[in-house]
Protein backbone atom coordinates (compact mmCIF):
# COMPACT_ATOMS: atom_id res chain seq x y z
CA UNK A 1 0.00 0.00 0.00
CA UNK A 2 2.92 2.09 0.90
CA UNK A 3 3.81 2.39 -3.03
CA UNK A 4 0.44 4.38 -3.58
CA UNK A 5 1.75 7.04 -1.83
CA UNK A 6 4.15 7.26 -4.47
CA UNK A 7 1.98 6.62 -7.77
CA UNK A 8 1.83 9.82 -9.76
CA UNK A 9 -2.22 9.19 -9.83
CA UNK A 10 -5.04 11.70 -9.33
CA UNK A 11 -6.57 11.18 -6.13
CA UNK A 12 -10.24 9.34 -6.68
CA UNK A 13 -7.91 6.92 -9.11
CA UNK A 14 -5.90 5.94 -5.61
CA UNK A 15 -8.65 6.00 -3.83
CA UNK A 16 -10.49 3.39 -6.42
CA UNK A 17 -7.65 1.27 -6.16
CA UNK A 18 -7.16 1.61 -2.57
CA UNK A 19 -10.82 0.60 -2.73
CA UNK A 20 -10.27 -2.25 -5.09
CA UNK A 21 -7.60 -3.84 -3.07
CA UNK A 22 -10.07 -3.90 -0.13
CA UNK A 23 -12.81 -5.47 -1.92
CA UNK A 24 -15.33 -2.34 -2.04
CA UNK A 25 -15.70 -2.21 -5.42
CA UNK A 26 -19.04 -2.58 -6.39
CA UNK A 27 -18.85 -6.05 -8.60
CA UNK A 28 -21.67 -8.06 -9.40
CA UNK A 29 -20.32 -10.87 -6.93
CA UNK A 30 -20.38 -8.07 -3.70
CA UNK A 31 -23.57 -6.57 -5.44
CA UNK A 32 -25.31 -10.29 -5.25
CA UNK A 33 -23.62 -10.68 -1.69
CA UNK A 34 -25.83 -7.93 -0.51
CA UNK A 35 -28.91 -8.92 -2.99
CA UNK A 36 -28.84 -6.11 -4.62
CA UNK A 37 -28.50 -8.16 -8.51
CA UNK A 38 -28.81 -11.83 -9.07
CA UNK A 39 -26.12 -12.50 -11.95
CA UNK A 40 -22.48 -12.54 -11.33
CA UNK A 41 -21.34 -13.07 -14.34
CA UNK A 42 -18.28 -11.13 -15.66
CA UNK A 43 -20.10 -8.26 -17.84
CA UNK A 44 -17.13 -8.07 -20.42
CA UNK A 45 -15.88 -11.85 -20.54
CA UNK A 46 -19.25 -13.33 -19.81
CA UNK A 47 -17.13 -16.33 -18.37
CA UNK A 48 -16.27 -15.97 -14.59
CA UNK A 49 -17.90 -14.56 -12.15
CA UNK A 50 -17.13 -10.42 -11.47
CA UNK A 51 -14.85 -10.69 -8.56
CA UNK A 52 -12.42 -7.75 -7.88
CA UNK A 53 -9.35 -9.82 -8.99
CA UNK A 54 -10.80 -11.42 -11.74
CA UNK A 55 -11.59 -8.09 -13.38
CA UNK A 56 -8.50 -6.29 -12.45
CA UNK A 57 -6.25 -9.00 -12.52
CA UNK A 58 -7.11 -12.57 -14.30
CA UNK A 59 -10.02 -11.39 -16.74
CA UNK A 60 -9.30 -12.68 -20.64
CA UNK A 61 -9.93 -8.96 -21.36
CA UNK A 62 -7.65 -7.88 -18.71
CA UNK A 63 -5.36 -10.07 -19.99
CA UNK A 64 -5.24 -8.65 -23.59
CA UNK A 65 -5.05 -5.45 -22.56
CA UNK A 66 -2.14 -5.80 -20.51
CA UNK A 67 -0.40 -8.19 -23.83
CA UNK A 68 -0.71 -5.29 -25.58
CA UNK A 69 0.62 -2.88 -23.76
CA UNK A 70 3.58 -4.69 -22.50
CA UNK A 71 4.67 -7.69 -25.10
CA UNK A 72 6.36 -5.49 -27.69
CA UNK A 73 9.66 -5.06 -25.55
CA UNK A 74 10.10 -8.07 -23.99
CA UNK A 75 7.64 -6.95 -20.66
CA UNK A 76 5.27 -9.93 -21.54
CA UNK A 77 6.63 -11.62 -18.30
CA UNK A 78 4.81 -9.27 -16.65
CA UNK A 79 1.81 -9.75 -17.82
CA UNK A 80 -0.73 -10.99 -15.16
CA UNK A 81 -1.78 -14.72 -15.50
CA UNK A 82 -5.32 -16.29 -15.37
CA UNK A 83 -5.26 -16.99 -11.83
CA UNK A 84 -3.53 -14.10 -11.06
CA UNK A 85 -4.99 -11.81 -7.62
CA UNK A 86 -4.60 -8.20 -8.12
CA UNK A 87 -2.80 -7.86 -4.97
CA UNK A 88 -0.35 -10.48 -4.94
CA UNK A 89 0.18 -9.38 -8.75
CA UNK A 90 1.25 -6.18 -7.89
CA UNK A 91 3.51 -6.83 -5.38
CA UNK A 92 5.30 -10.09 -6.09
CA UNK A 93 6.17 -7.78 -10.01
CA UNK A 94 6.79 -4.58 -8.54
CA UNK A 95 9.64 -6.35 -6.46
CA UNK A 96 11.12 -8.18 -9.35
CA UNK A 97 11.06 -5.03 -11.25
CA UNK A 98 14.32 -2.61 -11.17
CA UNK A 99 13.54 0.15 -7.98
CA UNK A 100 13.77 2.70 -10.54
CA UNK A 101 10.70 1.17 -12.88
CA UNK A 102 8.51 0.61 -9.87
CA UNK A 103 6.89 4.13 -9.60
CA UNK A 104 6.41 3.72 -13.16
CA UNK A 105 4.60 0.68 -12.89
CA UNK A 106 2.57 1.45 -10.30
CA UNK A 107 1.44 4.27 -11.89
CA UNK A 108 0.50 1.78 -15.48
CA UNK A 109 -1.43 -0.74 -12.71
CA UNK A 110 -3.29 2.11 -11.04
CA UNK A 111 -4.01 3.59 -14.45
CA UNK A 112 -5.03 0.27 -16.50
CA UNK A 113 -7.65 -0.84 -13.23
CA UNK A 114 -8.85 2.12 -13.53
CA UNK A 115 -9.49 2.29 -17.35
CA UNK A 116 -11.04 -1.37 -16.93
CA UNK A 117 -13.30 -0.42 -14.30
CA UNK A 118 -14.57 2.55 -16.25
CA UNK A 119 -14.77 -0.08 -19.15
CA UNK A 120 -16.98 -2.70 -17.03
CA UNK A 121 -19.27 0.35 -15.86
CA UNK A 122 -19.65 1.44 -19.58
CA UNK A 123 -20.99 -1.85 -20.39
CA UNK A 124 -22.81 -2.43 -17.37
CA UNK A 125 -24.70 1.18 -17.49
CA UNK A 126 -24.50 2.53 -20.71
CA UNK A 127 -24.15 -1.30 -23.36
CA UNK A 128 -21.51 0.88 -24.51
CA UNK A 129 -18.50 -1.83 -25.52
CA UNK A 130 -14.71 -0.86 -26.21
CA UNK A 131 -12.16 -3.73 -27.90
CA UNK A 132 -8.80 -4.27 -26.03
CA UNK A 133 -7.19 -2.05 -28.56
CA UNK A 134 -9.49 0.58 -28.24
CA UNK A 135 -8.95 0.70 -24.12
CA UNK A 136 -5.27 0.67 -25.37
CA UNK A 137 -5.48 3.86 -27.30
CA UNK A 138 -7.56 5.61 -24.27
CA UNK A 139 -5.17 4.14 -21.85
CA UNK A 140 -2.11 5.76 -23.84
CA UNK A 141 -4.29 9.23 -24.56
CA UNK A 142 -4.81 9.07 -20.21
CA UNK A 143 -0.82 8.88 -19.37
CA UNK A 144 -0.95 11.43 -21.51
CA UNK A 145 -3.07 13.68 -19.90
CA UNK A 146 -2.36 12.64 -16.00
CA UNK A 147 1.14 10.88 -15.98
CA UNK A 148 4.27 13.09 -16.81
CA UNK A 149 7.63 12.13 -16.96
CA UNK A 150 7.35 8.63 -15.14
CA UNK A 151 5.34 7.31 -17.22
CA UNK A 152 6.74 7.96 -20.53
CA UNK A 153 9.72 6.38 -18.85
CA UNK A 154 8.67 3.30 -18.85
CA UNK A 155 6.33 4.05 -21.96
CA UNK A 156 9.36 4.68 -24.36
CA UNK A 157 11.18 1.22 -22.79
CA UNK A 158 8.22 -0.77 -23.82
CA UNK A 159 7.63 1.46 -27.08
CA UNK A 160 4.32 2.25 -25.90
CA UNK A 161 4.78 5.92 -27.11
CA UNK A 162 2.65 6.57 -29.94
ZN1 LIG B 1 -14.15 -11.36 -17.29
Amino acid sequence: MTALVGAKVPPRVKFFFWLALHGRLWTAERRMRHGLQQDTTCIICDQQDETTDHLLASCVFTHEVWHRLLSREGFMHLVPSDDSRLADWWQNTRSSIPKHFRRSFDSLVLLVSWMVWKERNRRTFDKITKTPSQLVALILEEADAWIAACFRCLASRTALAV
